[in-house]
């Protein structure tokens, strides 16, 4: 116990700064100054200290004013007794610990709290950085295709409410794979960025220009009072990127291709949708030759609901057998005979009626039907062959498409070795044709696969010949018997030059190299005629017959060999 008695202001003053007491007995009457003055001027904020205050007689007004200062009570002089006394420094005491505790657990809370907002800040911050990494896309910082769709939608919404119109832009690099490989990665990522820019800097900030992977960008044109505006924009936007790149000292110059979908605010469109006019769009400019902009219209639209239908009714039409075989006389065009039949798929679906090999075949191969429905087209051939021996057609030999999927991965050799056995053919039954531009998108796959065939003794036909925009030296490298020029050059040889010279040439091209020359799709009689003059060996065509059900075919190979 330490007790210090002051008998002066100063004194008290002093004793008080020192801070050394825990409870302090103050008398009111200090001189001029009194007790509660001292009091008010020593105690700070948060002090544990207790204060009494000593007075002469009983007063609720210095009570009250001692109380306000923060005294804890006070004793009258004249009532003050031992007992008295012992009793106020007992709950005095008991006052101060619990005063200690409370300030202890509010400087606790005032830590927790501190420390709670760093952490709360910290998460804010990190959520914000995730929240932007998972929208945007890192090489270039734009957003990326999560956020472009967010984007798109939002941005549909408010056009339908401020009767506005949006164009979807996709965008996507001619060359782009030409410069990476060329002028390697880090000079392709730096071309991306810029190209980010560039287009940035073409359209306004309420647009949006968004990465969606690769060599592709989107741009959503926002607020179009005209919607035709849309082709000013786009022809911008392709002006700007042909322009030479400066990329790590290198002059570059791409260009690009861009498909174009609107909405129109009475449009019921979704943003799939949408997506996916546009990405029509750009597919057809594509294909329109580099360097252009397209816009999606009505008819890109029917094709591409015809080509989704196509593609769900596939498993249902092979499941149920909607297929058949057609067979298309192949004719010698020196002596008019029948020296063979193209095997040629139909689809006649019951709703929609007949659907071509040229719309179901790309689709069976991007689906992956292609190996069922081949499997089916290959069985029934062989078994068709084999209901003709013992007939006219039994030396017949028959010709099978194959698609470029199953260059890739059949095993063909295998399988029709297989099939032959199974059905007791000679392979000199069977034929087998493969596109220029399949056999050449897998060219060792498909030098391999046709020897094989060849080796079997299976004759080989290049189809569509010259379609292919291949080197000559590659298409006649091929493993094969024929060269099949394509339709396209037969139906114009007649009119015009390049035409003919193409034909002229494929036929000059095959025979210097052993092998014959079929001519697609004669139709006239004069086609007929030039042909045989130019010495082609063989020709289907509508003038001599369209394809036929298996069952016709006999009937008609006696009736031509009647006529010749
Ligand atoms: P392709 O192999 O070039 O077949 C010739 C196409 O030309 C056939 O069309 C045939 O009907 C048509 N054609 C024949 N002569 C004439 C004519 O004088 N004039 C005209 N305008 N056309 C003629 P189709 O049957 O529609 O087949 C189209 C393509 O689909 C075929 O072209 C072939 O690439 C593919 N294809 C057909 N069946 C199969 C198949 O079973 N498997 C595979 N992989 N592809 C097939
Ligand atoms: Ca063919
Ligand atoms: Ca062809």
């Amino acid at each position: 116990l330490n007790l210090d008695v002051a008998t002066s202001w100063e004194d008290a003053d002093r004793i008080l700064d020192r801070g050394e007491h825990d409870i302090h007995i103050i008398d009111y009457s200090l001189g001029a100054r009194s007790g509660i003055d001292l009091i008010r001027s020593t105690i700070k904020d948060r002090d544990p200290r207790i204060f009494i205050l000593l007075t002469g007689q009983e007063d609720r007004q210095v009570d009250l004013a001692a109380t306000r200062v923060g005294a804890l009570d006070y004793l009258v002089k004249g009532d003050l007794t031992a007992s008295r006394l012992e009793r106020c420094l007992r709950f005095a005491s008991e006052a101060m610990n619990q005063r200690q505790m409370l300030f202890d657990q509010a400087d606790a809370l005032e830590d927790a709290k501190r420390a709670t907002e760093v952490v709360l800040a910290r998460a804010e911050a990190s959520e914000k950085e995730y929240r932007w990494l998972a929208q945007h896309d890192l090489l270039t910082q734009v957003p990326n295709r999560m956020m472009f769709v967010q984007k798109l939608q939002s941005g549909m919404e408010s056009a339908s409410r401020s009767r506005q119109h949006i164009a979807l832009m996709l965008l996507d690099l001619d060359r782009f794979k030409a410069i990476n490989d060329t002028h390697g990665h880090q000079a392709g990522d730096q071309l991306l960025v810029e190209v980010a820019r560039r287009l940035i800097r073409t359209v306004r900030d309420t647009d949006i220009v968004a990465r969606l992977g690769g060599d592709e960008f989107a741009i959503i044109i926002n607020n179009l009072d005209e919607p035709l505006f849309a082709s000013g924009v786009a022809e911008k936007l392709t002006r700007g990127l042909a322009e030479p790149f400066d990329i790590l000292g290198n002059r570059i110059e791409i260009g690009s291709s861009i498909g174009v979908a609107l909405f129109t605010p009475r449009d019921t469109t979704t943003p799939e949708e949408i997506i996916s006019q546009a990405d029509a769009a750009l597919y057809r400019a594509k294909s329109a030759g580099r360097g252009v902009f397209q816009f999606f219209d009505d008819d890109l639209n029917k094709e591409i609901q015809r080509a989704h239908m196509v593609k769900t009714q596939l498993p249902v039409a092979i499941s149920e057998g909607q297929f058949s075989l057609a067979f298309q006389p192949k004719i010698c065009l020196r002596t008019g005979e029948m020296i063979g039949a193209e095997a040629l798929t139909r689809w006649v679906h019951p709703d929609f009626g007949p659907i071509s090999p040229g719309e179901f075949i790309p689709a069976a191969e991007e689906t992956g039907l292609i190996r069922p429905l081949s499997d089916w087209i290959f069985e029934e051939a062989c078994r068709t062959i084999r209901d003709w021996q013992g007939t006219a057609m039994a030396n017949v030999p028959i010709a099978l498409n194959l698609s470029a999927v199953q260059l890739l991965k059949q095993d063909i050799a295998a399988d029709i070795s297989r099939l032959i056995e199974v059905h007791d053919l000679r392979p000199s039954q069977l034929e087998f044709e493969i596109t220029e531009t399949a056999a050449l998108n897998h060219v060792s796959s498909a030098m391999e696969k046709l020897a094989a065939l060849r080796e079997m003794g299976i004759k080989v036909a290049i189809d569509d010949f010259g379609t292919g925009y291949s080197s000559l030296a590659l298409a006649t490298g091929l493993p094969s018997d024929s060269l099949k020029i394509d339709i396209s050059f037969v139906a114009g040889m007649l009119t015009k030059p390049a035409d003919a010279a193409a034909v002229n040439a494929t036929i000059a091209l095959a025979h210097s190299l052993g092998k014959l020359a079929i001519a697609e799709g004669v139709e006239t009689e004069e086609q007929r005629v030039h042909l045989l003059n130019l010495r082609c060996d063989q020709a289907p065509g509508y003038l001599f017959s369209r394809p036929l059900p298996a069952a016709d075919i006999l009937a008609w190979k006696a009736a031509r060999a009647r006529k010749s």
